[in-house]
């Protein structure tokens, strides 16, 4: 299954906003039912033994239905259990579909489209799923408070909803508590963080913000906002990842992030400050940092170079370069003015974009330098060396010791000093890491020091664990079931019942975790008795037909034999 390449089928893919990307597509959503947050549970799926996997999305209005059309062929309706968090079960043939060493740990599902009241259409995303095979290493994990479980290269920081109707939404733009949560147990030893959302993710892109910002003449003021983010002054910048399946640090759209730490922030010459935050179609868009889409500011690809015909200029197609161009790496502190050699810039700007005569101006360095004045600290004595923290929010719960190697993986590609295979979206090929984009003269060191509590830890035991995550989701438990888990807390309001159904889901995965499927069968029939007793009373009838479907869904993924002895 994971090594089976079939030809593609003719579905409609839509492209996501990537950093790096060619960016000039139109998107077909309206306004309207949109999905805003999505779990997949288990967050990685295996190549081998998968047992399937149940997704979650939770839309901003009420929707009338949702259903993924499969890369694998064929649709799958979710099951609504409200009128806006729906949820489907998948098996490892759908998830695994296609899946090639050239995905790098990632899968295309399929696209899910959401319709809105008036059966139109309102919102269609993309499906990819973190995929684990043996290209990633197991680590060593440490539990270093009751919320934080660290790997050599990244550390999973537990954020409990304080109401089970929380567990839904992101912490996006949170980060100011995250990070202060962070800095409460490491050193504060970090040029840079990143923060990846996962449970729930949202399919909103990447980007870089400077926290503190010492580096005059590059058109950012001077700013230390630290001690809002827990920092004694450490800290440079974060780079937020709302979408998990996105999250490599070695691949091209972490570059260009962390490049806007430094760039484009020029106020002058007009002609530059007209690309902010990227750069304007120009020699310099060519680099990893790209152009600006006009009206979106969003990075997109300039795959063009300016040639001189002798009379005047002209566009000729060229791939982007990959790496940092000279006058990005000055701006960084990595290369001095001298090194930055004259560039060709569209004049006037908004000229149509294809291969032909255009008009274009030379600018240099010193055009910049004549008004931001000498980048300070100049090349001689800025740092070329940075630290990097990786922190992996979720709220339902902490990851496994497989599923944190895989974002350790992702985490410690971002030290490669070599070019290396990635995939991201629909964008695949090679991808020069840190080291590589600035060739050679900059380098990140990943690496986490794991706090190592003064108490002597109990050895990891996810129920024990469990206990300070309130709503105290089935963490013991396999992905599927936990995924039911966290769907009754926010539906069932009554706390005894609450407590009675999540009970028998935590002895069910119990059960089933020792092999003992007839007794993983039987607590199964009576949570689903419970449910069935409490339709309409302590969940909705909607819910408990929902979630009745679900669990006899998962319970074939995980071979519980529960068909008999239960009327449906
Ligand atoms: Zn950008």
């Amino acid at each position: 299954m994971c090594n089976l390449r079939t030809s593609l089928l003719a579905l409609v893919r839509v492209a996501v906003a990537w950093a790096v990307s060619v960016g000039f597509f139109a998107s077909p959503v309206s306004a309207g039912q949109n999905i805003i947050s999505k779990t997949v549970e288990p967050a990685v799926i295996p190549c081998k033994r998968s047992s399937g996997a149940v997704v979650t999305v939770r839309t901003d209005l009420p929707a009338s239905s949702v259903v993924i059309d499969l890369e694998a062929g064929g649709t799958v309706p979710f099951l609504a259990i409200n009128s806006t968090t729906f949820s489907a079960a998948l098996t490892p043939a759908q998830l695994l579909f296609d899946y090639f060493p050239d995905d790098v740990n990632r899968n295309l599902v399929g696209l899910i489209k959401v319709t809105g009241a008036a059966q139109e259409e309102t919102d269609v995303k993309n499906l990819f799923v973190n995929v684990d095979d043996s290209s990633v290493t197991d680590v060593q994990v440490v539990t270093s408070a009751s919320d934080m479980r660290c790997a050599p290269h990244v550390v999973n920081l537990l954020v409990p909803a304080g109401d089970p109707s929380e567990l839904w939404e992101s912490l996006v733009g949170q980060e100011a508590s995250i990070l202060t949560r962070f800095y409460e147990e490491f050193g504060d030893d970090y040029d840079f963080a990143n923060v990846v959302y996962l449970h729930p993710d949202s399919f909103l892109n990447r980007d870089h913000f400077a926290v503190k910002n010492d580096v005059s003449g590059i058109g950012q003021p001077l700013i230390d906002q630290t001690a809002q983010y827990g920092s004694a002054g450490a800290l440079r910048g974060i780079t937020r990842f709302p979408l998990d399946t996105v999250f490599d640090l070695a691949e091209p759209g972490a570059q260009h992030e962390l490049g806007h730490q430094w760039i484009n922030f020029l106020v002058g010459p007009p002609l530059l400050a007209g690309g902010s935050p990227h750069w304007p179609p120009s020699q310099l868009a060519r680099g990893l940092m790209g152009a600006t889409i006009p009206a979106t500011g969003a990075g997109g690809t300039f795959p063009f170079d300016i040639v001189p015909t002798g009379t005047g200029f002209e566009l000729v197609a060229s791939p982007s370069t990959g790496l940092y161009t000279q006058l990005d790496l000055y701006l960084m502190g990595f290369v001095e003015s001298r090194a930055v050699p004259p560039f060709l810039v569209l004049d006037p700007p908004g000229q149509p974009l294809a291969v032909g005569p255009v008009t274009a101006s030379q600018l240099t360095v010193n055009d910049v330098i004549a008004v931001h004045g000498a980048r300070n600290p100049s090349a001689a004595s800025a740092p070329k060396h940075f630290r990097m923290a990786t922190i992996v929010v979720t709220r339902t719960g902490f990851l496994t010791n497989r599923q944190l190697a895989f974002f350790d993986h992702f985490a410690a590609r971002g030290e490669a000093v070599a070019p290396v295979t990635f995939a991201s979206g629909f964008q695949k090929g090679t991808a020069n890491p840190f080291a590589v984009a600035t060739q050679g003269i900059g380098s990140l060191d990943t690496s986490l020091t794991c706090p190592i509590p003064e108490f002597e830890p109990p050895p990891f035991e996810e129920v024990a664990i469990c206990r300070f995550c309130p709503p105290d989701p089935c963490t013991n438990c396999p992905g599927l079931i936990r995924a039911i888990d966290q769907l009754i807390y926010p539906e069932v309001r009554v706390a005894d019942v609450l407590a009675g159904l999540h009970a028998k889901l935590l002895s069910a995965g119990a059960a089933y975790q020792r092999g003992q499927l007839k007794v993983a069968a039987n607590v199964l029939k009576a949570f689903l008795n419970q449910i069935r007793a409490q339709q309409g009373e302590a969940l909705s009838e909607q819910a408990a037909t929902a979630i009745t479907a679900l669990t006899f869904g998962a319970a074939r993924a995980l071979q519980i034999p529960i068909e008999r002895g239960i009327e449906r």
